[in-house]
């Protein structure tokens, strides 16, 4: 895992895979993908066009 700053959290973070994302989270990669559509989670776009998720977000994705 690599750190980056999140322009959202406004802070360093790890980004993780949707697959790290579902095991962190213990949820399955479909909520993954509906938590990026409804916006409770940061997403970023690799150069490579993978999608990383901020594990700063992943904590608590039903806040706000
Ligand atoms: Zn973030």
């Amino acid at each position: 895992m690599k750190s980056y700053y999140c322009l959202q959290c406004t802070m360093q973070v790890e980004l993780v895979t949707i697959v790290q994302a579902s095991l962190l989270s213990q949820v399955s990669r479909k909520t993954i993908y509906n938590w990026i559509t409804q916006g409770k989670v940061h997403a970023y776009k690799t150069a490579g066009g993978h999608i990383r998720i901020c594990a700063s977000s992943l904590i608590r994705p039903y806040d706000e």
